[in-house]
């Protein structure tokens, strides 16, 4: 089976600084990296990585940075001819700065990831594309859209409800499994804390579900993955790793989880895999780089 991503593509510029600049301040950049970033990209890159044929949906400038990183997605395995180039348009991006104390700031223009519409993804085929999975950096119509016309030809819906957005829940009925962090789980659940045992995730997670058939996921960093269904829940432990860069261990999960599932495997096993997987990208730096192929995951669960 194959794993057909929605989401977003972004140009990551990431600078290192001394201090975060005040209001009004010009301060010199120690150092400059470009990178593949989007939460889309990311989640389509890990996928890939775990040897699931994919397919990317989304939207770019017509820009220089916009065909640098469709090369970089097909040089991941993903297939992006599903991408498309938009004239007069800038690719989104994020603009990072992190200071010595590690503080950071990040300003992200959407760009062309806003432009993604319905019609777009109507006139997109997903004949075959059993396992669909979408973000919240683009937009919910256009999610909505895939949604509906997935469910017309019984592919699996995932929804990874990241930024947690008031406008996400409505697509909570749309999916079959969802998937967030604490810190979502408790915007969407409107509770006053992150909850953080197995008891109280289950029960903030159930309030999340709208029909008896869905799982509702919570990633739980490094305390591992919750997997909450009407009747039962687990908790798979985190794996015990050396951490160095915990961004996009998230996408990591939701793509990992996604290829496994597109491979025939059972919930539970596919929730093991994945969280093998996000834990190997801890240990190395950056997003689409720290994804990890499948037989690095096969090999760290033996
Ligand atoms: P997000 O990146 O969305 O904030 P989490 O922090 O919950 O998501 O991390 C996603 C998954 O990555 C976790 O469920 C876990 O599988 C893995 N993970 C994250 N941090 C660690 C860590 N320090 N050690 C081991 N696994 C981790």
């Amino acid at each position: 089976m194959t794993v057909f991503v929605l989401g977003s593509i972004n140009l990551d510029a990431v600078a290192r600084v001394d201090g975060l600049p005040r209001p009004g301040e010009t301060v010199a950049g120690l150092s400059l990296a470009l990178f593949l970033g989007g939460k889309g990209a990311n989640q389509a890159v890990a996928a890939a990585r775990m040897g699931a044929p994919t397919r990317l949906m989304g939207a770019v400038g017509g820009d220089d940075s916009g065909k640098g990183l469709k090369a970089k997605l097909a040089g991941y395995g993903v297939q992006v001819a599903d991408v498309l180039e938009l004239e007069g348009v800038p690719t989104g991006q994020a603009h990072v700065w992190v200071a010595n104390n590690a503080e950071n700031m990040i300003v992200v223009t959407a760009g062309a990831n806003a432009m993604v519409t319905p019609q777009q993804v109507s006139a997109t085929p997903i004949e075959g594309q059993r396992v669909l999975l979408c973000q919240l950096e683009t937009p919910p119509a256009a999610v909505e859209a895939l949604f509906r016309a997935g469910a017309a030809k019984g592919s699996l819906r995932i929804l990874n409800a990241a930024p947690a957005l008031p406008q996400g829940a409505a697509l909570f009925p749309l999916t079959d499994i969802l998937i967030v962090n604490q810190t979502e789980l408790a915007s969407y659940a409107k509770l006053d804390r992150e909850p953080t045992r197995l008891e109280e995730v289950s029960v903030a997670a159930r309030k999340l579900m709208s029909r008896p058939d869905q799982t509702i996921i919570v990633t739980l960093g490094s305390a591992g993955v919750a997997a909450v269904r009407r009747d039962e829940a687990f908790l798979v432990e985190g794996r015990k790793v050396k951490a160095i860069d915990t961004v996009g261990a998230g996408d990591c999960f939701c793509g990992a989880l996604a290829a496994a599932l597109a491979s025939g495997m059972d919930l539970r096993d596919a929730v093991e895999m994945a969280n093998a997987a996000a834990a190997l990208s801890v240990q190395k730096a950056g997003a689409a780089p720290s994804m990890p192929s499948r037989r690095e995951v096969e090999a760290f669960l033996e």
